[in-house]
């Protein structure tokens, strides 16, 4: 039976992981994998999240499943970090929180609830973003269509944008990034969120936002500007929230699915549905992951300590957009690259075209996707004149 099955091509970012690994060039620099990376090129566990784990080991009493919402602790803590901790959702108790497998499992919790809740509405995903938006949706078997977020020229096509939401039917769901837009780096301004707010609200546009990074751009509280805003003045709003990045807990699996209702009875209705969901996908959600974010989020000392760990991510990020453009300068190429220090997050769209990619790949030992996004956070300031050197010669 098995016999008429095609293989198919496997992820690009696998086979750059392994072109990278056999290269033997020293001076190699992966700008390729999305994960944060440290000045010595790894990705460390953090210090708060090996104190959490150990307390876990010695208290943990049972391994019996933690219900298909998952562990309430976490749950509130959790939407305490997204919403605020006085949020006005909060205090009205609209918001439902079902503990996921990652942001992916949050995401596709979304999709087969609005497959299951929303029949025939579709969902409206910016042009580019990450990849595995289309295959989750695809998946769930929502149609999916799409509105330009980034111009030929490698800005922000806010102006795009909004012109295809004037167009989008009522009560389809768009997704916003809530912040460190993957792949591109660019973000709404304050300003931008509004006029994204009011359109949503005249046309009546469900958002679902993805919450991926929170702590990466520019604070905790500031990346969820546009989350907070849409969640306190709008009846619903789906999010999905990860922890991968923030906790450094990538493996663990541990995000959650934010269900915002018009009032408490509502989202009791919604977040039946939302359990159902969980236990047709995988029962319950793993808890280890869950555990150590709700130890270190419940404990003032453990909070404090994660806080500084996240804002060190942070700045090493963008002093490292910083230190490119001006690391750009000697070769009169500062003013071309100026934007990489105002996009945020891991990635940016540099704006080198394939062939660029491939020559930095073929010629400098440099490794990022031919779309050219790069990791920021692979850099390091060891290897910022050898990066820049690279590019200039590319582009020249
Ligand atoms: N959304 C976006 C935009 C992402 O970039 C990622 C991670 N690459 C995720 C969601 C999911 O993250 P995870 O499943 O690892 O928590």
């Amino acid at each position: 039976m098995f016999e008429q099955i095609e293989r198919v091509p496997g992820d690009a970012i696998l086979g750059l992981i392994d072109a990278f690994k056999k290269d033997t060039n020293p001076n190699k620099v992966d700008l390729g994998v999305g994960v944060y990376r440290d000045a010595s090129g790894n990705t460390p566990v953090l210090e708060s999240v090996k104190i959490a784990e150990e307390r876990l080991l010695s208290s943990e009493t049972t391994k019996s499943y933690i219900g298909s919402h998952g562990d309430p602790a976490y749950g509130s803590a959790v939407l305490s970090l997204v919403l605020g901790e006085t949020s006005p959702v909060l205090e009205a108790n609209r918001a439902s929180l079902t503990q996921s497998p990652g942001g992916t499992g949050a995401l596709r919790l979304a999709a087969d609830f609005i497959k299951a809740n929303l029949p025939g509405k579709a969902i409206w995903l910016s042009a580019p973003t990450w990849p595995n938006h289309l295959g989750i949706f695809d998946a769930a078997g929502v149609e999916r269509k799409s509105y330009p977020y980034v111009s030929a020229d490698n800005t922000l096509d806010f102006d795009g944008m909004v012109e295809t939401f004037e167009t989008i039917p009522e009560g389809d769901i768009v997704l916003l990034h809530a912040c460190c837009h993957n792949p591109s780096g660019f973000d709404l301004s304050k300003a931008q969120w509004q006029q994204v707010l009011e359109i949503i609200s005249r046309r009546n546009l469900l958002p679902l936002i993805d919450f991926a990074y929170q702590g990466f751009g520019d604070g905790l509280d500031d990346d969820a500007y546009g989350v907070r805003l849409l969640a306190e003045s709008l009846d619903e709003v789906i999010i999905t929230s990860s922890c991968s990045k923030n906790f450094g807990i990538y493996r663990e699996r541990t995000g959650a699915l934010i269900l915002i209702a018009k009032d408490q009875e509502q989202m009791e209705n919604v977040r039946s549905q939302a359990a159902i969901t969980a236990r047709e996908n995988y029962s319950n959600p793993p808890a280890h992951g869950g555990a150590i974010v709700s130890t270190i989020l419940n404990d003032n000392a453990l909070r404090v300590q994660w806080l500084g760990e996240v804002d060190e991510m942070r700045q090493r990020i963008n002093s490292l957009r910083r230190n490119f453009v001006k690391a750009m300068a000697p070769y009169g190429l500062e003013e071309r690259f100026r934007f990489i220090e105002q996009q945020r997050g891991m990635f940016s769209f540099t704006g080198l075209t394939p062939e660029q990619v491939d020559r930095l790949r073929d010629e400098f030992s440099i490794y990022m996707v031919r779309s050219g996004r790069a990791n920021v956070a692979g850099l390091s300031h060891d290897v910022l004149d050898y990066v820049a050197k690279a590019i200039a010669t590319v582009v020249k």
